[in-house]
């Protein structure tokens, strides 16, 4: 692949001189390392990537915390912008693990050549717009100054870890960690008493491989989540030789659907198929397992009584599963719709709580007081400990963005222009912040999407946007005002015509994180529709952008 790359450099990086660049480019996960190869190679611009991480990954080079495992299927998993790349990688299992995403990972990053753009270990500490001069004028935590005319945001939309604030945590005597900042070295559980908070994706992932080392593990569980078998297992070789010899086809499936997977919804009501069908339906998805268990009847996400037979399918099966019928009440006491949070899939979690080393807390009914010396105490009781996990989460799809010291037009901080929440045009750009792109920005399907699938778009949009500003002498891209408030409307009605926002704790709302706005942040109206909209805005001259130079 041609590179044209020319770095206007001309200082080093210790001179007080600034280093220039077309694009700067913040993170080197999926999304950054696909918008350097697009930027780079298909534009010729020079491009710095600045990653915080000592290696490319993104969120799996933190996330490496026991149990951990991607939720989309590994064949769905991965770029598919290069039909090369298709068919020279193999996954080995269902779902992928961190160690062979980051094998992955850098195996793109070498077979493009993307590392020698990148700037690892190098953390942004402020990105400020500087109107004059229509440049990004960047500050990194090791005091070196960069600029650039483009600034585009690939920060993931969790990596911003969300650490409770517990009194007492500071006089804890044994070891804590967060599973969004999990040690590379791992961590050895072997005769400890573990206490782990929180009942997310993470949670339901680390507590059954934490329960096969740890003396003995407490749960302390908030709000009861669903969740459905992952049922992971090695390919077979006719599955991967099913996946290179229909790449196209499952491409376009993916391309096609709600959720950027693999797989289509079922165009069947729940409420309409009689009960006995139903069920049979729901016990085939079982043993299938994985996301498409949601896939089961097209009216899940929309209609509350169909939703709840789903609910009442999942209850009954925890019962089935967890012997004591009090942990199994506990666990299968749902505040919030099926799916309305992200649903989790397990691997024997819980099967987990029929362990004898292992112990569920309620702390909705007796809520976590403090972090003594010793362990946790919560209203009723105090928990001796060794190691504390926190599986609390991230502040999600804006954490990270509203950390970075960002300020636009006038020095007017992110910080401030979000304070009542995100408001953006199309998850992309940002009002008052000219130059500047968030890929899978909130405002965009992102989370609820497959994630490279919305990766790719927003990248390949991105890329296509500054192509055109180039080939029309245009220097400054920013959304008009009236475009960001009804995209901001959008946004809502697309939220507020499915079950989503019932779900009151959901990190969807920022509800996980105190003090933040509730403001419902994906677009919740389908991968493919936004992709419609993204196209036709661009087809139309980029209707609801200003462009100046
Ligand atoms: P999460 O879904 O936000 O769950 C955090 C958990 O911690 C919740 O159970 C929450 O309870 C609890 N919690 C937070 N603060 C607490 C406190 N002060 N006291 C007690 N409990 C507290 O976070 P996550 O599990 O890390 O997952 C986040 C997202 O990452 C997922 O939704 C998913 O998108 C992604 N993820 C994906 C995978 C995968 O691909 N397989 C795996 C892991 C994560 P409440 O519900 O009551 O707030």
């Amino acid at each position: 692949m041609a590179t044209t790359s020319t770095v206007k450099e001309a200082s080093k990086s210790d001179s007080p001189q600034a280093r220039s660049f077309d694009a700067l480019v913040v993170g080197a996960g999926f999304s950054g390392l696909y918008q350097l190869l697009c930027l780079r190679d298909r534009l010729g611009l020079s491009v710095q990537v600045l990653e915080a991480g000592g290696g490319v990954g993104g969120t799996w080079y933190w996330n490496r915390y026991p149990g951990a495992r991607c939720d989309s299927e590994s064949h769905s998993y991965c770029y598919s912008f290069s039909d090369e790349l298709t068919k020279e990688w193999e996954w080995s299992e269902r779902y992928p693990g961190p160690p062979e995403i980051l094998r992955y990972l850098n195996y793109v990053a070498d077979r493009f050549d993307l590392k020698r753009n990148i700037r690892f270990n190098t953390r942004v500490s402020s990105a400020h717009y500087d109107e004059a001069a229509n440049l990004w004028r960047v500050n990194t935590d090791a005091g070196e100054a960069l600029t650039a005319q483009f600034l585009i945001t690939a920060v993931g939309c969790l990596s911003s870890a969300n650490i409770p604030n517990i009194s007492g945590i500071d006089t804890f005597n044994g070891r804590w960690y967060h599973t969004g900042e999990w040690p590379h070295e791992g961590v050895d559980f072997s005769g400890k008493r573990v206490g782990l908070i929180g009942t997310g994706s993470t949670g339901i992932q680390a507590a059954p491989v934490i329960a096969e080392t740890a003396a003995h593990l407490t749960v302390f569980q908030r709000t009861a989540n669903y969740s459905v078998p992952a049922r992971n297992a090695p390919l077979t070789p006719e599955f991967k030789r099913y996946v290179k010899e229909n790449a196209a086809e499952i491409r376009q499936v993916m391309q096609s659907t709600v959720n950027g997977h693999p797989f289509t919804i079922a165009d069947r009501s729940a409420l309409e198929t009689p009960p006995e069908e139903r069920q049979a339906i729901y016990e085939a998805a079982w043993e299938i397992g994985s996301l498409r268990f949601r896939a089961a009847f097209r009216d899940l996400l929309t209609d509350k009584a169909a939703n709840d037979t789903a609910a009442d399918f999942i209850r009954a099966k925890i019962r089935e599963i967890v012997k004591d019928p009090a942990t199994a009440a506990k666990l299968s006491d749902f505040d919030h719709p099926y799916a309305a949070k992200r649903p989790p899939i397990d691997t024997d979690y819980f099967e987990t709580f029929n362990r004898d080393n292992v112990k569920l807390v309620d702390v909705r009914a007796a809520p976590i007081e403090e972090i003594t010396p010793q362990g946790i105490r919560t209203r009723d009781a105090e928990y001796p400990l060794d190691i504390i996990v926190f599986a609390t989460g991230f502040d999600g799809m804006t954490g990270s963005l509203l950390r970075m010291d960002i300020r636009g037009r006038d020095g007017l901080p992110l910080t401030k222009a979000w304070a009542a929440g995100p408001r953006n045009y199309l998850g992309l750009q940002v009002a008052g912040f000219p130059n500047l792109f968030t890929v899978t920005g909130p405002g965009s399907p992102s989370v609820l999407c497959n994630m490279p699938v919305a990766i790719e778009q927003h990248v390949e949009w991105i890329t296509d946007c500054i192509a055109y500003m180039r080939e029309h002498g245009l220097t400054r891209i920013e959304p008009k005002n009236e475009a960001v408030d009804a995209w901001v409307a959008e946004v809502n009605v697309a939220a507020e015509a499915t079950l989503l926002p019932l779900a009151k704790h959901s990190w969807y709302l920022g509800a996980n994180v105190p003090g933040k706005p509730r403001v419902f942040m994906p677009y919740a109206g389908g991968m493919a529709h936004y992709r419609k909209i993204c196209a036709d805005v661009a087809t139309k001259d980029y209707e609801g952008f200003t462009f100046s130079g």
